[in-house]
């Protein structure tokens, strides 16, 4: 075990109002480790920094204000004079088909779900490659396992966060940072409450699609199979393993969907094989 896996460990976590986050920071505090607990709202947290008030700090952040990631990520290492687990969570979902969603839904949730992320571990990297050791997790979703009609911009936020985080694993494993994508599948959050936008307008044709997964989405509230609590275990377990895992699925629902995506691109992959290899130089010419 080395030194960024004892109980001195320092978490910095974002979105801890509710959710992922919040379990994660409960979790991590619990077992006498430090945490910079961020919201948007610190009022979210008072609660949680007077329940330990020794080992949890709780700083205001808004993942897409630039200037207050840099600053937020610098007085997270100062307060506790380290930074070893730095998690992405801070998200939302957007819901509708792509041709509902405006330009502006659009925008916003890639700079919430991924250019968010970013600024926080381009704040981040430097301190983490000084100290030659740290992990990064990022919360990623099942949409980046396969997607759904209607989650096209969302589903498409996740994927660009797994496509970053699957290079800066490669990037940062000679400096001694490991970096774990998170995949859950429905878990217990506010996440299809208030943490689900809708597309601002109605297209009728996309009622059968779109529109249905909204339906499903809207049966699922409340009755998710997954427990962040159990969520925020799992996850402090694949950070303590000696081999932490690139990717961690969460709940039965997800690993199912992964079986059933590896299969089919199986299936698709070899049905097509003869075509692609077809596509090379003949050792001829
Ligand atoms: P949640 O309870 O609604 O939490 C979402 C958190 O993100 C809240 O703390 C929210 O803060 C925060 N947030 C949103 N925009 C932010 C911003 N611009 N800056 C800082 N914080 C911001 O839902 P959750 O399920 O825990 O969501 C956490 C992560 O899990 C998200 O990335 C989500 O995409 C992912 N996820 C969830 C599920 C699921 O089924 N629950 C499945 C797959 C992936 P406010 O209180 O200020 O709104």
């Amino acid at each position: 075990m080395n030194d960024s896996t004892t109980t001195t460990r320092v978490w910095l976590i974002t979105g801890c109002s509710s959710g992922f986050g919040r379990a994660l920071a409960t979790a991590a505090l619990s077992r006498g480790e430090r945490v910079v607990a961020t919201a948007r709202r610190v009022a979210a947290l008072h609660s949680l920094a007077a329940r330990f008030p020794e080992t949890c700090r709780v700083l205001a952040l808004d993942v897409t204000n630039c200037a207050q990631v840099r600053t937020v990520v610098s007085q997270a290492a100062s307060l506790f004079g380290r930074l070893d687990i730095v998690v992405n969570n801070a998200g939302y979902g957007a819901v509708g088909a792509f041709e509902e969603l405006s330009e502006e839904q659009i925008a916003r949730n890639f700079d919430t779900n991924f250019f968010g992320a970013l600024e926080v571990i381009r704040a981040a990297l430097p301190i983490l490659r000084a100290q030659g050791s740290g992990h990064l997790v990022n919360i990623s979703a099942a949409a980046a396992i396969s997607n759904y009609a209607g989650f096209s911009i969302y589903g498409a936020t996740k994927w660009a966060l797994e496509g970053v985080s699957e290079s800066l694993a490669a990037e940062l494993k000679p400096h001694g940072i490991k970096v774990t994508i998170v995949q859950p599948g429905p878990f217990r959050t506010d996440f299809i409450g208030r943490s689900l936008e809708h597309a601002k307008s109605h297209i009728a044709d996309y009622d059968r699609t779109s529109g249905k997964f909204l339906s499903f989405l809207k049966t699922m509230d409340g009755k998710q199979p997954g427990d962040p609590d159990k969520a925020a275990e799992a996850i402090i377990a694949a950070i303590e393993s000696e081999t932490p895992p690139l990717r961690l699925v969460l709940g039965k629902y997800a690993n199912d969907k992964l079986r059933r995506k590896l299969a089919d691109a199986e299936r698709e992959r070899a049905a097509w094989e003869h075509v692609g290899l077809a596509t090379e130089f003949t050792s001829a010419s």
